[in-house]
Formats: C-alpha cells, sequence, structure tokens
C-alpha cells in the first residue's frame, strides 16, 4: 500500500498561523512585538535566498526583522562586535548568523558569543548541552520540525526504533536527543555503520540526513515506517537538460513500502523556517517571562 505524504508546506503554514497569533496577543495584551535578527555574510546565493525568505515570513507573521548584511572579507573582530549589539538590544529576541560564514572566521566562536537565550537556531554550546541533558533549551530548527511532523503523524513515539541516518551537528545529533527525549530507541548511523540497509531495516522511524541524493531504497525500509527526508540536493535531468530537488531517500521506492513519507521539496524544509520563527516567539516569551505558546516547542 503506498505511503501516506505528509505535507510539510501545510503544516508549516499551520505553525506560522499559531505564531502570528501568539505575536498578535503579545502586542496587544504586552505591547511586545518578537523580533528576529538575521546575519549574513558574504553573496553566497542559497543563503541570500534563504536570508529573504526569514525575513519575509518574520514579517508576514507581525514580526520585526533585523538584516544586517555584511561584507565577504568582513574582520571576525566586526562580526563578533555586531553579535555583541545584537545581544545587547532589547528589541531583538533571536538572533541568527546564516552558516557557512567564510573561511577566515571561526564559525564556533562566533556562534558561541551569541546569547544563548537569543540562540534561536539552537546552535549555542549551552543550548546544545541542554537539550543533551534534557533541559529547557533553544532547539534546532530542522530537527524540531521534524519532531513535530512526527508526533502530529504518530502521537506517541515512546518506544519506537528510530534510526536517524546523519551525525552533523545540525541536523543528525540534535534530532537524536530530541527522539530519545520523546523515549524512542535512537541508533545514530552515519558514513562508518556496518550494514546500513540491516540498520535502517529496523526502524520504525527513519529520519534520513546525509546530503546523498536518493540514497536510501525501499528495500531498506520495514513496512509502515514514517520516513522522514531532510535532505536536499539538486541533481541533473538528462532528459529535459534540467535540474531538480531530490532528498536522501530514494521517494518511489520508499513511498511503496513506508506509512508515512515527507516528500522533498515540501517536506521538511518548509518546517525549518516557520520553526525559527516558533522558536523566536518563544525566546520572546521567555526574555518577558510570560507563559510560551503552546505546541511549538520541544
Ligand atoms: P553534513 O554533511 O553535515 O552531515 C552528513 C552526515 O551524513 C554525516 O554525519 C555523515 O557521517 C553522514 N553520511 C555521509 N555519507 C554517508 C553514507 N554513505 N552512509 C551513511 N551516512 C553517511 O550534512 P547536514 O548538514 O546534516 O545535512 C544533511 C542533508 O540535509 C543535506 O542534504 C542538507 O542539504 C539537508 N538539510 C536540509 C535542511 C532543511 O531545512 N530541510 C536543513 C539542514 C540540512
Amino acid at each position: 500500500m503506498a505511503a501516506s505524504i505528509i505535507d510539510g508546506k501545510a503544516f508549516a503554514a499551520k505553525v506560522r498561523e499559531k505564531v502570528a497569533e501568539h505575536v498578535s496577543r503579545l502586542k496587544a495584551d504586552h505591547g511586545i512585538t518578537p523580533g528576529l535578527a538575521v546575519v549574513l555574510v558574504g553573496e553566497d546565493p542559497a543563503s541570500q535566498v534563504y536570508v529573504r525568505n526569514k525575513g519575509k515570513q518574520t514579517v508576514e507573521c507581525g514580526m520585526q526583522s533585523f538584516e544586517h548584511k555584511l561584507p565577504v572579507d568582513t574582520p571576525e573582530a566586526d562580526l563578533l562586535a555586531l553579535v555583541a549589539r545584537l545581544n545587547a538590544d532589547p528589541a531583538v529576541h533571536g538572533i541568527l548568523v546564516q552558516l557557512p560564514l567564510p573561511a577566515h572566521m571561526n564559525a564556533d566562536a562566533v556562534i558561541n558569543a551569541i546569547d544563548p537565550a537569543k540562540d534561536v537556531d539552537g546552535f549555542h554550546i549551552s543550548n546544545v548541552g541542554l537539550l543533551g541533558t534534557g533541559q529547557k533549551s533553544m532547539v534546532p530548527c530542522t530537527p524540531l520540525g521534524c519532531l513535530m511532523m512526527l508526533r502530529e503523524q504518530l502521537g506517541s513515539l515512546s518506544g519506537l526504533n528510530a534510526v536517524v541516518i546523519g551525525r552533523s551537528n545540525i541536523v543528525g545529533k540534535p534530532m537524536a536527543q530530541l527522539l530519545l527525549g520523546e523515549s524512542c530507541t535512537v541508533t545514530i548511523a552515519h558514513s562508518r555503520t556496518k550494514d546500513l540497509p540491516e540498520v535502517v531495516r529496523r526502524a520504525d522511524i527513519v529520519v534520513a540526513a546525509v546530503g546523498r541524493p536518493q540514497m536510501v531504497p525501499g528495500d531498506w525500509i520495514k513496512p509502515g515506517a514514517t520516513v522522514i527526508d531532510v535532505g536536499i540536493n539538486r541533481i541533473d535531468v538528462p532528459e529535459t537538460g534540467k535540474t531538480r530537488l531530490v532528498g536522501d531517500v530514494d521517494y518511489d521506492s520508499c513511498a511503496q513500502v513506508a506509512g508515512a513519507i515527507t516528500p522533498v521539496p515540501g517536506g521538511v524544509g518548509p518546517m525549518t523556517i516557520a520553526c525559527l520563527l516558533a522558536n523566536t516567539v518563544t525566546a520572546c516569551c521567555r526574555a518577558n517571562g510570560l507563559a510560551e505558546p503552546e505546541g511549538l516547542t520541544a
């Protein structure tokens, strides 16, 4: 039987609606407008698109958007000085420094200079530690979006076998922590994992975050499993001479076996920015000692 399709685009629209409702309540009841600052260094075309979309959606949800574009040869000290100003600015509740940074900058040093309470990407070492110890933290947006979709699809995740393919700091590791927090039995697979197909075949939940187009075929998937495809890969289509986006799983064969699956595009991707907006509202509420919006955090 064909899998049901998890519509990330529709789900992200619902998340943005919830964010916008909470923002208007914050304005009406407390006179507070959440603000998100996004910093872009250089002119990487993909990053420029992301930053533009983030700014647009921030404003559409009723929040303030502050964009800071710096030249590619900006000294690291200048970027750190900007981060310090944003940390001290009460109108800014969330700070995101777009990665990757130019090679002459130390990304860890920059990320760790952000006030952890404003670290809406959840990459600061304090937030990583808080998440790892099951404490309240800012949760990285992409894994948060995956978790929201899994909860919506499956309800309780307790006791399920989850296999996360990929061990990056931005997706794989925090995803595994979140699934552990949901009482899944979690395996993190990676490039050195032995017999990956057998590992994946045991999974009730598969999260693929590898960056290899269509790497996971349908015969690795346990019948009825839920498949979350984080990968975004552009491949050539020789027949048309054009390109198209595909995930890390082979959608057609996996959709024959899985119980539910996210498409690419239209699955995890739209949820990532929606979760950034959600994190900004959460950060704003925490900064002001107000109740956090329900259903928008881990
Ligand atoms: P990364 O390159 O940092 O990490 C990739 C991981 O995959 C590594 O841990 C590596 O061990 C593992 N890996 C590589 N080859 C493997 C193999 N043959 N078998 C098993 N594991 C293997 O990548 P990332 O930043 O985690 O991103 C992963 C993918 O997700 C990329 O396609 C990226 O574009 C996409 N992504 C999407 C979103 C989104 O919003 N949808 C956000 C972030 C990343």
